[in-house]
């Protein structure tokens, strides 16, 4: 298990510093590469992507002054950013709120205006063209919980805790702080009747399906996939997604991994846990 992971992190990071696509396959990158230093290696190549500086950049800005809850946590610099890697690593700032949260114009499995409704512009707006793609082709779906603020997450996650206790919470929902709820760029959804809400059944619906299928057309992914559980540290959630933008969906999509992966950022504790 542990072999292919630290493999494919060495060629990411490879990958990653040279600027180029997701080819693993190709050796001869490696000789251009060492013909110039890697921090001036953005011209190098041509690519029909137009962002490939962007991508040789990709890293998870930390605000290093911030001292972190807790052990392990790193405290995210840039939390506005559309593609933000925030996980059992990464940490929103405590005080952070997207200034620019909305009410989708979705069906929810409930009719209350209330904060859990709420997405930030370019998140909502896709989501907006996302739902009715679906019902175009007969897929019928509703938000179920999409913004968390910070209060919220910290109830939520504490109810948890006197349920189940701290370990076992931690094994489904996230600390506060470190869930993408609190982004305003995540939403779990379900089907229109609103049967399967947040439940392992959603992933056997056609529902479920056209999104794994299409959803990054419309800049969400399948953010905890099957079989990716040791890479993102959270069981598989075929009802969660998340917006981080049409150009990063594609290639998490197309090359089948996470968002971890895209900024090589696989949690340490997540890859000895198992
Ligand atoms: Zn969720």
């Amino acid at each position: 298990m542990l072999k292919p992971i630290f493999a494919a992190t060495a060629l990411s990071t490879f990958i990653l510093l040279a600027g180029c696509s997701l080819d693993l396959s190709n050796d001869d990158k490696k000789e251009q590469k060492e013909e110039q230093p890697i921090s001036q290696d953005t011209e190098t190549e041509t690519n029909e992507k137009s962002d490939s500086n962007e991508s040789a950049q990709r890293q998870v800005e930390v605000d290093t002054t911030v001292k972190p809850a807790q052990k392990g946590l790193q405290t995210l610099a840039e939390p506005e950013s559309i593609p933000v890697l925030v996980n059992k690593q990464y940490s929103l700032p405590e005080d952070y709120k997207p200034d620019d949260l909305f009410y989708p114009k979705v069906d929810f499995i409930f009719q209350d205006k209330i904060e859990k409704r709420m997405m930030r512009k370019e998140a909502g707006e896709a989501l907006e063209k996302m739902f009715q793609a679906a019902e175009k082709e007969n897929m019928h779906l509703a938000g179920v919980s999409a913004y968390r603020s910070h209060q919220t997450q910290i109830s939520i996650f504490n109810n948890y805790v006197k349920r189940d206790g701290e370990e076992k919470a931690k094994t489904y929902s996230a600390l506060p702080g470190t869930s993408e709820h609190e982004t305003g760029l995540a939403i779990d959804v379900t089907t229109h009747d609103g049967a399967c809400a947040a439940q392992d059944c959603f992933g056997d619906t056609n529902e479920a399906t056209w999104l794994a299928e299409h959803a990054h057309e419309y800049g969400y992914i399948i953010r905890y996939p099957k079989g990716k559980e040791s890479i993102t540290g959270y069981k598989y959630e075929p009802w969660h997604i998340r917006y981080v933008g049409v150009d990063t969906a594609a290639e998490i999509f197309e090359t089948n991994s996470t968002l971890e992966e895209f900024y090589n950022a696989v949690p340490v504790q997540a890859v000895t846990d198992k």
